[in-house]
């Protein structure tokens, strides 16, 4: 299975510097086989950074997307205009679902969106601290599993990235800790089971899953060696040309 390398850029970085930063990090980037490498820069970067990139090396991710084609939404950009220019989507970051406010249920349509339209999503789920301390971190994760792939079928089940982000882990959080591995660990085995009760072991090998929060070079190889996780979303330290390039070279010798 590939190995990802997921860099989330949120609200930073204007068109201008979203491009320099690409053309460095591609003449920075180590040879490698099996590894995807995503950036995910704002909505307006993705035109002229589509131009700009070999797809082979890199792909984009849009953040974000709306559920309906087309139609009466100011303000709002749909999966189908984004068909072409990226190849994944992140649905469901925590930033969206406590600031913006998404539930379940439009992060659900956003999904299945994504995938009519042939972009893979990157479904983002994880318990907040209370959630955790009030030991609900299983019933969380599965609501926002199950709740996000509620639309997805069988056949475009293995289209689906999910991505484990405990809020309290997440760096721009107030307070932020570092989840440990066995933290991790436990909540990836929660995933791959409830993916396996859902749609079968088969069905459920073929899923990958990422981690995220607070990755950094000092972290990275400790989170990809955890079975079960197939790569890393990573925030603040993917504006920081040298440690995601660090944090790819780490995937790399991960791998090998
Ligand atoms: C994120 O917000 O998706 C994230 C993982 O951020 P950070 O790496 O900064 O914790």
């Amino acid at each position: 299975m590939k190995t990802y390398i997921v860099g989330n850029w949120k609200l930073n970085f204007t068109v201008g510097e979203s491009s320099i930063y690409l053309h460095k990090l591609v003449k920075s980037l180590p040879s490698y086989r099996n590894l995807e490498v995503v950036v995910a820069p704002s909505t307006l970067s993705l035109q002229p950074l589509s131009l700009q990139i070999d797809r082979k090396r890199i792909k984009l991710a849009a953040q974000n997307g709306f559920y309906r084609d087309y139609g009466a939404f100011t303000g709002e950009v749909s999966f189908s205009q984004l068909r072409g220019l990226v190849d994944y989507a992140i649905i469901g970051h925590s930033e969206r679902r406590y600031i913006l406010k998404e539930d379940d249920k439009t992060i659900q349509k956003k999904v299945a969106a994504a995938i009519r339209n042939k972009i893979r999503p990157i479904l983002c789920v994880g318990e907040i601290e209370s959630e955790r301390a009030f030991g609900e971190t299983a019933d969380t994760i599965k609501d926002q599993l199950l709740g996000g792939l509620a639309d997805v079928s069988d056949d475009d089940l293995s289209k689906v990235i999910i991505a484990y982000e405990p809020v309290w882990a997440i760096s721009s959080v107030k307070g932020a800790k570092l989840a440990s591995p066995s933290e991790v660990a436990e909540a990836i085995d929660i995933i791959r089971q409830t993916l396996i009760e859902t749609y079968g072991a088969e069905a459920a090998k073929k899923i990958t899953v990422l981690f995220g929060g607070s990755v950094s070079p000092s972290n990275a190889g400790g989170y990809l060696t955890i079975p079960g996780v197939n790569g890393l979303l990573v925030g603040g330290a993917s504006l920081i040309l040298h440690e995601f390039v660090d944090i790819i070279e780490i995937a790399k010798k991960v791998q090998a």
